[in-house]
């Protein structure tokens, strides 16, 4: 029968594109791509001897050496063609992240068995013809047995059907579709051939299942870091909720540098991530040297994932290996003078959580809850920590605060070394949730930045603090302002000088009584809008301070020209205070501000001999544990009724 194998030719340039286009797409790595590059390969071989075999034969009779090609090429279809069930098959595991499965031995060859079968026939075929004989006359023909081909291609596709089915709840619509595109473009091939057995379109019609599995499955744009060309963070969790969903064993270790952003800050986007690259690649390289099956994931700006299929191997065993293989990138970045720390941490699913928030959160947070040296951490270690869990259950301990109206306001006295009593205080938010206690502002403050929250949360601080200084006398108890903290979301608000307004009215408020705290983050994101907020309220009798001076990378150029009152050193500073160079960039500090007539108050003081030295570099205010911790509203009366003698 002389068959047509136009359409079959067509498939030979789509596969080379898609070839092409998965090293251009960076579509090379993991076992996913490398499956499907090897499927494409598989496919052009296929198509190609299956041309050769069709086109040899349109002619009958054809000659003895044709005859001998054509065996060959058929056989080499067969051997290729039955393959391609094979490898599909394991890219459905593999996309599915069921490989495990395949771990134990007898899975792997229950896996093949069908596949050799096919393999024993052909080469029985070569004495008995009984798959198929190439005739001069008739050319390509089907022998007896040749339906037992058939139904191991049915098998491996009824499987791999069953197996995207079964799993399909783990994986999105489209996704199902596009996997399972491949077996129905393949039967209706099959269905088109036998209607119309002159036209061979198995091969363009498998091209195209590959097409759509490429432009649908395979997404880089979704999975990859473009700018290092790694496996992306959201790749990494797609890999974890797959884990989570199919309940699979896995170890997870996570990478981090600590301060990653200030260190890309420091060495410039273009070395930094060549360090990242670099640092991936030996983790990367040390990791197959130890035989150990596993995906490597970037998320910027530095944080590593492995995801190990070896369950049971004793990870911290090689991370001195590790960071050994580390130490030349990391010398080379310090000898620029910046300052590298990675640490690490290992979390075993299901035995440490099953949770794949929990498991991301712990990928994020763990290197805030463990002491600053330890080098290596078990999630098991830290996961029932309290400091652990409120973390992890930030969304839900924040929305239970807005609901259930948690917050409350605290103040802490300011102390004035020249008039010798307290002047002010600082209003300081505190949220007692019932399940977890005191959660520090100092959590929930970023984290409700993050979430969106602030507003509600400022707009609650701001009525507290108006109500508060309306209900007392402050000249009586002898203060003259609140200084109460602005977050950056408050400060980027159209309306924030409005809302202020009217509470000044609402309460009939002096502006003088307010003092509002933004942080060098806040004039480092300022725009237009803080720009005007921080004007119009200035213009209007309230003041300002910058907080946390001496955290940040401070400009003082741009400190001079914003209208502030006050500078409030931070806690870290005066700790410093106990060496030499701390001591020095304090008390120049203090004389530059007094330059240009800042008033300067000392954060965190806790000690006499703190306050001493303080009074004698000539600062003004004092706040710390030393005079008061923040207190509730009335027993801050109290304590300032009692200490200013009213
Ligand atoms: P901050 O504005 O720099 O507040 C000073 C922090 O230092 C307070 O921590 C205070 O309790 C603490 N502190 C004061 N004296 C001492 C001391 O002698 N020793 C020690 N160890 N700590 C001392 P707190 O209340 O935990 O607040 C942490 C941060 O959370 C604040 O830092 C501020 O950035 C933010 N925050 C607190 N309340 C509010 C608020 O109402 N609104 C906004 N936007 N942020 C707030
Ligand atoms: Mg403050
Ligand atoms: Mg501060």
């Amino acid at each position: 029968m002389d068959r047509v194998a136009y359409l079959d030719f067509v498939a030979v340039p789509i596969l080379f594109v898609l070839i092409y286009a998965a090293f251009i797409r960076k579509m090379t790595k993991g076992p996913s791509n490398r499956l499907f590059l090897g499927l494409l390969g598989i496919s052009v071989l296929t198509t190609v001897s299956d041309a050769v075999t069709a086109v040899l034969c349109t002619n009958p009779p054809i000659s003895d050496a044709a005859v001998v090609v054509v065996s060959v090429f058929a056989g080499i279809y067969h051997i290729f063609h039955t393959l391609t069930g094979v490898l599909y098959l394991l890219f459905i595991m593999s996309e599915t992240r069921t490989w495990y499965w395949m771990k134990q031995k007898h899975r792997m060859v229950i896996t093949f068995v069908p596949y050799f079968v096919v393999i024993m026939l052909l080469a029985a075929n070569i004495f008995t013809g009984c798959i198929y004989t190439v005739d001069p006359y008739e050319g390509y023909k089907r022998g007896p047995l040749m339906f037992i081909v058939y139904i191991i291609a049915a098998v491996y596709m009824v499987w791999g059907s069953a197996y995207i089915m079964t799993r399909g709840k783990m994986l999105s619509r489209s996704w199902v579709f596009s996997l399972l595109s491949m077996y129905i473009m393949i039967a209706a091939s099959v269905l088109y051939q036998m209607l119309f057995p002159k036209y061979l379109v198995e091969m363009i019609m498998t091209a195209l299942g590959e097409l759509f599995i490429s432009l649908l499955v395979l997404r880089p744009e979704d999975h990859l870091d473009y700018s290092t060309g790694m496996p992306s963070f959201k790749a990494y969790s797609n890999e974890v909720r797959k884990i989570c969903r199919n309940k699979i064993h896995e170890k997870i270790i996570v990478m981090r540098f600590i301060d990653a952003s200030q260190l890309r800050r420091y060495l410039g986007e273009e070395k930094y991530l060549s360090f990242v690259k670099s640092i991936a690649y030996r983790v990367s390289d040390r990791c197959t040297k130890c035989g150990l099956y596993f995906d490597i994931y970037l998320e910027q700006p530095g944080n590593i994932y492995l995801i190990i299929d070896n369950y049971d191997f004793d990870f911290e065993s090689v991370v001195n290996y590790i960071y050994t293989d580390m130490i030349v990138d990391i010398r080379e970045v310090e000898s620029n003078g910046a300052k590298v720390i990675p640490r690490f941490c290992e979390i075993r699913y299901p035995e440490d959580t099953n949770s794949p928030d929990t498991i991301f959160n712990i990928g994020h947070q763990f290197h805030r809850i463990i002491p600053y040296d330890q080098f290596y951490t078990k999630a098991f270690d830290i996961i029932n920590s309290e400091g652990f869990s409120i973390r992890n259950n930030m969304d839900l301990i924040l929305n239970r605060a807005i609901r259930d109206r948690k917050f409350e306001m605290y103040y802490q006295p300011i102390y004035s070394i020249k008039d010798g009593r307290f002047v002010s205080a600082e209003a300081l938010i505190r949220l007692f949730d019932d399940e977890h206690g005191f959660v520090s502002p100092a959590l929930f403050i970023p984290a409700a930045e993050r979430k969106g929250l602030m507003i509600p949360i400022g707009d609650f601080v701001l009525e507290s603090v108006f109500r508060f200084i309306s209900d007392n006398d402050f000249s009586e108890l002898g203060l003259s302002y609140i200084e109460l903290n602005l977050s950056v979301a408050q400060c980027l608000q159209n309306d924030l000088a409005d809302k202020i307004f009217t509470l000044e009215k609402k309460y009939h408020i002096n502006p003088e009584r307010v003092n509002l705290e933004i942080t060098e983050t806040t004039y480092e994101n300022i725009g237009d809008i803080t720009d005007m907020n921080i004007k119009r309220l200035s213009e209007n009798g309230f003041s300002f301070s910058l907080d946390d001076y001496g955290t940040g990378y401070s400009n003082m150029h741009r400190i001079s020209r914003l209208p502030l009152k006050i500078i409030k050193i931070d806690k870290t500073m005066v700790d410093d205070m106990v060496n030499k160079a701390g001591m020095s960039v304090l008390s120049n500090t203090v004389s530059m501000m007094k330059d240009i007539d800042k008033e300067i108050v000392c954060e965190g003081v806790e000690t006499k001999e703190q306050l001493d030295t303080l009074t004698s570099l000539g600062v003004d205010f004092i706040q710390g544990y030393y005079f008061s911790k923040p207190l509730p509203a009335e027993k801050f009366v109290e304590f300032i009724r009692e200490r200013n003698h009213v």
